[in-house]
């Protein structure tokens, strides 16, 4: 499997620089933020997503691959895992995690920010390698048993295969461990179950900071569904003191680079120099997302209600 470095794609106008040394054609991504080509404009594009791992705080590694996040907590008391990708990744991400100098075995917990394939289709063989516990909501719980044995759409055809229902998350519940104390929010919208973590504990250069992990924004079509994610984005909104988004993508529209790259910020950071700020703490735009959720759901209201009022 050839690799792609990140970093090696900082400052590349024209393509992206493969391990191997080609330097891949990229028409429509020559000017486009390397986090929005992985997630939107090539997305579907297998040959682009394994990077490389990247350290992002003293205690948190971005594992790959490039259009979905795996996000690797660490403590000193075992590790959290953050989602878990799709094939065919999976191997790629269990490769990152050794890279960075973690024991698989020490991961205890595998959280799944929402039931879609793209961040739980790993969860089976992750937790086989691992031995760690997964935890998701109930309802999404149900998603998964619903896609088991169906068609992986990325993976050449191949059946999904999920993992046995294991923990199950409610709301308000508290995980503690190697002294982080997550706090798990129902946020329903995008799926029935989207599971949203606050509090996670993040040090750069020992200097603690907060983040959180929204587990999956906007809604799935329908006006309960659209008033469910007006809740959840109200909910989110009002949790304080949040300086670091862990996106669950490298990439979220409408606001771009730095906003919404992960892969942007990652070589940011890899360039900064001694005293220079971590560009992953950015408050101000995490408010800024987290109010824009809030009038994108009330704007989703509107239309529902528009349609649902419309003569047939
Ligand atoms: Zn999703």
């Amino acid at each position: 499997m050839r690799r792609i470095s990140i970093f090696a794609a900082a400052g590349l106008a024209a393509g992206f620089m493969l391990s191997t040394g080609i330097a891949l054609a990229a028409d429509a991504a020559a000017n486009e933020p390397y986090s929005k080509t992985c997630r939107v404009t090539r997305a579907r594009d297998n040959t682009i997503q394994n990077i490389e791992p990247a350290k992002i705080f003293d205690n948190l590694y971005l594992v790959g691959p490039c259009y979905v996040s795996v996000w690797l907590l660490t403590t000193p008391q075992g590790d959290i895992l953050f989602d878990t990708a799709q094939e065919p990744f999976v191997d790629h991400v269990l490769d990152n995690i050794k890279k960075v100098g973690v024991n698989p075995r020490d991961i205890k917990y595998i959280i799944l920010s929402h039931g879609h394939l793209d961040h739980v289709g790993g969860a089976a063989k992750i937790q086989e390698a691992t031995g760690a516990r997964i935890m998701a909501m109930e309802q999404d719980w149900q998603m998964m048993a619903d896609i088991d044995g169906k068609t992986n759409n990325r993976d050449g055809g191949k059946p999904n295969r999920m993992p046995k229902k294991d923990m199950v998350i409610k709301d308000g519940d508290t995980l503690d461990l190697g002294g982080q104390h997550l706090i798990f929010h129902w946020t329903p919208g995008h799926t029935p179950g989207v599971t949203t973590t606050e509090g996670i504990k993040v040090y750069d250069n020992g200097v603690q900071h907060t983040a959180i992990l929204m587990g999956g924004g906007g809604y799935r079509g329908g006006l309960k569904e659209a008033e469910q994610s007006l809740e959840s984005a109200k909910k989110v909104a009002a949790i304080k003191g949040v300086e670091v988004n862990l996106m669950i993508h490298s990439w979220a529209d409408p606001n771009g680079y730095p906003g919404g790259g992960v892969l942007e910020r990652a070589m940011m950071l890899k360039d900064r120099k001694p005293g220079d700020p971590n560009p992953f703490v950015d408050p101000a735009t995490w408010n800024m997302r987290a109010q824009a959720a809030i009038t994108g759901a009330e704007r989703a209201i509107e239309r529902e209600k528009a349609k649902a009022a419309a003569p047939k």
